[in-house]
């Protein structure tokens, strides 16, 4: 479970409260019509919106590509993959007004590799 703490050092108060906005990366496998991929493992890392500055978000829309090997994102494939919405009710993962798009998309495992 997420431990509801932003992930930045530099972050003056570090709770995430309802209804902030945040960036959750998280790991799931991507299916097709699905804009956010499931969730098989659990969200990883979570930080204010304003406290992100680890990589540069570039959105994603479907058909997603890998940031790092180039590749599409194929049916059933787990990934890597940020979202930025606003956090929800305790209890709730996933962040809620998160748009269509999908930041920092990569495999878990790039093929070929
Ligand atoms: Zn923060
Ligand atoms: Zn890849």
């Amino acid at each position: 479970m997420s431990a509801d703490k932003c992930r930045s050092d530099d972050c003056p108060n570090p709770v995430l409260r309802q209804g902030q906005r945040m960036v959750q990366v998280a790991r799931g496998r991507c299916f097709k019509r699905n804009i956010t991929p499931t969730y098989s493992d659990e969200v990883v890392e979570e930080w204010h919106e304003g406290c992100y500055h680890e990589f540069p978000l570039r959105p994603q829309r479907i058909p997603y590509k890998c940031e790092e090997c180039r590749a599409p994102i194929e049916h059933g494939e787990e990934t890597f993959y940020a979202v930025i919405g606003t956090k929800p009710a305790t209890g709730y993962i996933r962040p809620e007004a998160r748009g269509y798009e999908l930041y920092l998309v990569r495999h878990v495992k790039c093929p070929g590799k």
